[in-house]
């Protein structure tokens, strides 16, 4: 697996600080309430996962399966929403996080959803952003990084389902895509 990435973007220990900075910046927005923490999966668990432990709060961890890429390298420019049931979100706090905001599809569709869905307030946190110009009108409330507009994978991102588990962001080599 790590003989087809083609070069390290961000290693382990910084994506590690900067977590210990954004949980701190989640901690001083939501002061001692009980939130909605929504996960995207796939590509956000692994974030979600190292985030949500530096949170010592009260939570409540929720998944959403959606779909934008279709295992490929360019977004599909649509959004399929995978599950049959919405979390409940109904008057409450919440926070999505996504591994990454490209077009900026995934995440306005998301946080459309879940005001529709009678939300009081919907954050969102990405551990990516690319440095592009969005599709639809987006931003993250907590961003780690800002990239370059390339394709990532590891730390929860995949390219065809696969490398997901490489503890660090990294670009691919050009034979294995
Ligand atoms: P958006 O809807 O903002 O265009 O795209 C968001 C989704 O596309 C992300 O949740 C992620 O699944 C996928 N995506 C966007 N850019 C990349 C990338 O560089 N690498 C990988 N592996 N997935 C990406
Ligand atoms: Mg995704």
């Amino acid at each position: 697996m790590e003989a087809d990435v083609e070069r390290v973007l961000i290693a382990e220990d910084v994506i590690e600080k900067r977590l210990d900075a954004m949980a701190k910046e989640v901690r001083q927005d939501f002061p001692g309430e009980v939130i909605v923490v929504i996960v995207l999966l796939k590509g956000a668990l692994v974030f979600a996962a190292d985030l949500l432990r530096r949170l010592p709060r009260m939570l409540e961890i929720e998944c959403l399966n959606v779909a934008s890429y279709h295992g490929g390298t360019e977004s599909a420019g649509k959004v399929d929403f995978l599950d049959r049931k919405l979390p409940e979100v109904k008057g409450r706090r919440v926070l999505v996080l996504d591994d990454i905001l490209d077009t900026g599809r995934t995440l306005r569709a998301v946080a459309d959803k879940l005001t529709e869905a009678g939300a009081a307030e919907v954050k969102t946190g990405v551990l990516l952003a690319k440095d592009r110009e969005r599709a639809v009108d987006v931003e993250a409330d907590y961003v780690g990084f800002e990239i370059g507009d390339e394709f990532v994978i590891g730390y929860g991102l995949d390219y065809q389902g696969r490398y997901r588990n490489l503890p660090y962001v990294g670009t691919l080599k050009r034979e294995a895509m």
